[in-house]
């Protein structure tokens, strides 16, 4: 199992290896930690078969942090069963795959530049900066998005190490990467083939006929030369 299967994540079992006041902390998570405009996991922890607690959001660290409302439920050492929760998580997948669909064909028409995003798992919304926004059309955009979501393309996760990333010409938003540490040699590269390829954390679906259609929701003016668009499935 990867780290992060995209859909459908199954539960999984771990061991309770820290606790602060409102988090703990498992030998293995597979939750996906808030990060990159993407929410993090939300779920239910059980022990011994009976439900312990809610889990909230998920949040990133030196190690992964689970939230909990009574950290005193747990013991260090104690076996627990972690349940994610799907629909939030697939939702969460579906909508992060689809943003970069987005972002790519913004940038291919009009050189626009995703500078934002923040992804929710029924809508999403998207900073794009263009050197002239008069030529941003939303009808375009959606159309050429759709037309993807309805193509069975491949999306494809990679390792890669640091410098095929930055020499591959292919490669987009490779502009974060000096504020991650160097002792971390090899990213995570996303492909969604002949669209897009760039580093990235998050969840994503294996194939684009697996996303719904988006229909455009709104765009507002967010200063000078950046548009913040929303879009949720159709
Ligand atoms: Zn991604």
């Amino acid at each position: 199992m990867s780290r992060h299967p995209g859909l459908n994540p199954p539960p999984f079992e771990t061991i309770i290896t820290g606790k602060d006041e409102n988090f703990i902390l498992f030998e293995e998570s597979y939750c996906y930690p808030r990060g990159g405009g993407q929410p993090g996991d939300t779920g239910v922890i059980f022990s011994e078969g009976s439900r312990v607690s809610m889990l909230h959001e998920v949040l990133p660290g030196d190690m992964i942090l689970h939230p909990v409302d009574d950290v005193s439920k747990f013991q260090i050492g104690q076996k627990v069963s972690c349940e994610i929760d799907v629909e939030r998580r697939n939702g969460n997948t579906l909508m992060h795959t689809s943003q970069h669909i987005v972002s790519a064909i913004a940038e291919d028409l009009w050189g626009a530049e995703t500078v934002g995003n923040q992804i929710g798992p029924k809508q999403s919304r998207v900073d794009l900066y263009f050197e002239n926004k008069e030529v941003f059309d939303s009808d375009i955009l959606i159309n050429e998005v759709n037309t993807v979501l309805s193509s069975k393309i491949n999306v494809n996760i990679h390792n890669w190490d640091r410098k095929k990333i930055l020499g591959h010409d292919q490669m987009r938003h490779t502009k974060f990467m000096h504020r991650i540490p160097e002792s971390i040699t090899h990213l995570r590269v996303v492909e969604v083939e002949g669209v897009d390829l760039c580093p990235c954390a998050g969840t994503h679906a294996s194939n684009t006929n697996q996303i719904p259609m988006i229909k455009f929701v709104g765009k507002k003016n967010k200063g000078k030369g950046r548009i913040r668009i929303s879009y949720e499935f159709d």
